[in-house]
């Protein structure tokens, strides 16, 4: 059995559970080897009812004392149970059971397990699982693997699937030297799969994880430095001056670059008339006026008589950056005829902007990044911008350049990462960074909340809207039904809390949803009103985090701030406080647990993006093993650029020496880490190279 068996292979995945599984992303054995467990589950003795935490998974040893109450509500049965020990009693909420009535005997001793609620002085468990005391102990002290679920797909079967796997994969021989190896102090990958989703203990799950996080920086890294090789010796095949058109546009511009901005905007202007080819990120926090800079670089590229392209991760940015830099244009009279390039155009309309750019009659192309790389012709493209979320490979590169001359590339990312991550993560690029405000900008008011704050929030939220203003509320969820939460708190999704809101605020207020599933028109649609103002308050998932731009928007709430990193709440913070407006920021706990609101705590005190990053990585410490993800352009499966940093570091030192000892990698000790990293690297990078 390979990586590339189909699931449909193993026993028991017919067609209906492949659908499931697809809902997933996982096709292959390997996408499920790779499937890692999002969590793991304790079952730890079961404690005195009176010492039982709140709020998180607990069991306890109770006898049945009695029914307290038994009623409907529409198709819902609710039973309600009344438990104790020799240290106090609990109450047991069980919904559409009423066949516990009779198989809980009164004065028996079982085991439940679930979340205790508080509720008043006293404490509910809802729905707990329930256990004899010889099955619990079977259970306890292992850590359980949790998956990613959707509906109609059990933990248990995915774990049943994984098992099957396990002993039928050919995992072949180790790919790494005995070096690296030894050096890094790596147990083996079999070791390793098999370990993340069944570990025998905590210690040998950090070990194995290890590896496994190792192994996917240690690709990127090697891939991104065969990628600098490759454009380090790339010459400028378009060759630019500075012309009047962006000083007369700074001139007329309402408010002067920061000293920043020119700082970089000067190395801009020096990559694009040097002897090399550009290749440059600039890093700054959101807000701190990035796209300004792009710009300035695209009018120089269109006055120097090439073409410029822009990209963005989505539509409705993409969209967004089109209307800006029409506006531009038209204001203050730049020479760009711009063209906008994305998915949801019919193919007529697509077909149409091809020409243009094919000849030359376009020569600012604004789309997505998939349309831009896809099909098109350019007749001279000199630059190309991708704003947040992307990199380059030779392959990517080779193919925009079309004939052989290759465009300059700039790169805008708001993902704040400390300078020695960004050193590595980054290599392949120079590094310019924004580390100023514009002047005219107010701070953002932060405040960190339970659930209980909401009908205050509400009220808050009703009145910037009263004053003309709008508001973002972001929920983790699209619908209620896509994870199992057991054990956790509430995830709020963004369909129901949108009706909820509706209720809960003055009749009159335009509250609208958006999240990632919908259709592209529609997403693009529901932006339009929220920047024309027809739409108050904007329920959505995370789609708008990267980049959108409503100046007027001064209200940011986000449910279940606990689920999310740090990093990611502040790209979300950085929604609001893009006007003159005072903006607010609500986050939402749904759990009060004391870690959790420490950390959350962080970005009450700083509204630095950069500090934020810091004191993340801080707090949470290598012990840490499956954090919040941190959303943003480094989505590795599971290393974390911030938790797993040393890792990262030791990746980058491996990769250096593999490097100056055998670059193409042509001993025989590593003939299989070349097979290895040639699979992995997919269409990121041309493995002619090797
Ligand atoms: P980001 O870096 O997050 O992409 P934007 O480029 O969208 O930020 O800029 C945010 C807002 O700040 C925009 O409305 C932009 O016009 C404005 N802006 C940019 N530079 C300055 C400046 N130097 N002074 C005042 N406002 C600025
Ligand atoms: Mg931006």
């Amino acid at each position: 059995m390979k990586k590339s068996t189909l699931i449909t292979e193993l026993k028991g995945v017919g067609e209906k559970t492949q659908k499931l599984y697809a809902k997933l992303n996982i096709k292959t054995v390997g996408d499920l080897l790779a499937d890692y467990p999002r969590d793991y589950e304790t079952f730890a003795e079961p404690v005195k009812i009176a010492q039982a935490p709140r709020e998180e998974a607990a069991a306890v040893y109770a006898a049945v004392t009695g029914i307290l109450s038994e009623k409907r509500a529409g198709k819902l049965h609710i039973l309600n149970l009344n438990v104790s020990d020799a240290s106090g009693s609990l109450t047991l909420t069980f919904y559409n059971m009423p066949f516990l009535k009779k198989t809980l005997k009164r004065g028996g001793f079982y085991i439940f397990r679930g979340v205790i609620h508080r509720r008043g002085n006293a404490g509910v468990m809802e729905q707990p699982k329930i256990y004899s005391p010889e099955d619990y102990r079977k259970l306890t002290n292992r850590l359980i693997p949790r998956y990613s679920l959707t509906k109609g797909l059990t933990n248990q079967a995915i774990q049943k699937c994984v098992k099957q796997v396990l002993s039928l994969y050919d995992f072949g021989t180790e790919y790494y030297n005995q070096t690296i190896l030894k050096k890094n102090n790596l147990i083996p990958e079999r070791e390793a799969v098999e370990t993340i989703h069944f570990p025998d203990d905590y210690d040998a799950l950090i070990r194995a994880r290890r590896r496994i996080v190792f192994d996917e920086f240690f690709s990127f890294l090697f891939l991104m430095r065969k990628n600098r090789e490759f454009c380090e010796q790339l010459s400028n095949s378009h060759p630019m001056m500075e012309t009047a058109d962006t000083v007369r546009f700074l001139e007329q511009l309402p408010f002067p670059l920061t000293k920043a901005q020119e700082k970089v905007w000067k190395e801009i202007k020096e990559d694009l008339s040097s002897p090399c080819c550009m290749n440059r990120l600039i890093q700054g926090d959101v807000g701190s006026g990035k796209t300004i800079l792009a710009v300035l670089a695209l009018l120089m590229t269109a006055a120097n008589g090439y073409q410029g392209a822009l990209m963005a991760p989505t539509e409705v940015l993409a969209i967004q950056h089109y209307e800006t830099i029409t506006e531009y244009a038209g204001k203050y009279g730049l020479i760009f005829r711009p063209v906008l390039l994305v998915g949801s155009m019919s193919s007529k309309e697509k077909k149409q902007v091809y020409g243009q750019i094919a000849s030359g009659e376009a020569n600012l192309i604004i789309g997505t990044h998939a349309l831009i790389q896809e099909k098109v012709q350019y007749a001279s493209l000199a630059l190309v911008v991708t704003d947040e979320q992307h990199r380059f490979g030779v392959r990517q590169r080779e193919h925009l350049a079309g004939k052989g001359n290759t465009p300059h590339i700039l790169v805008m990312s708001a993902t704040p990462i400390p300078r020695t991550l960004a050193i590595i993560l980054y290599g392949d690029l120079h590094i310019s960074v924004i580390d100023e405000m514009p002047a005219d900008r107010l701070p953002i008011k932060n405040c960190v909340v339970g659930t209980a704050y909401r009908p205050k929030a509400y009220k808050f939220i009703a009145g910037e809207v009263e004053k003309g203003r709008q508001v973002y509320v972001i929920c983790p969820q699209i619908a209620g039904d896509e994870e199992d939460t057991e054990g956790s708190p509430v995830l709020e999704n963004v369909v129901d809390y949108a009706e909820k809101l509706r209720n809960a605020l003055p009749p009159g207020i335009q509250v609208a949803f958006l999240h990632g599933k919908m259709r592209p028109a529609d997403k693009n649609r529901i932006m339009e009103e929220f920047a024309a103002r027809s739409i108050d308050v904007l329920v959505s998932t995370t789609v708008i985090e990267v980049g959108i731009n409503v100046p007027n928007a001064t209200v940011m709430m986000v449910e279940n701030a606990e689920r999310f990193g740090l990093a990611q709440l502040h790209q979300l913070r950085g929604r609001v406080g893009r006007g003159k407006h005072q903006s607010y920021c609500i986050f939402v706990s749904g759990s009060e647990k004391k870690d959790t609101m420490e950390r959350l705590e962080i970005l009450n005190k700083s509204n630095d993006g950069f500090f934020i990053a810091s004191q993340d990585l801080k707090l949470r410490g290598p012990g840490d093993l499956f954090g919040i993800r941190q959303s943003g352009e480094f989505s590795f499966r599971i290393g974390d650029i911030y938790s797993d940093a040393s890792v990262l570091k030791q990746a980058s030192d491996a990769v250096d020496e593999l490097l100056q000892e055998d670059p193409e990698l042509r001993q025989p000790e590593n003939a299989l880490l070349r097979v290895h990293l040639s699979e992995t690297a997919a269409d990121s990078v041309d493995f002619r190279t090797l």
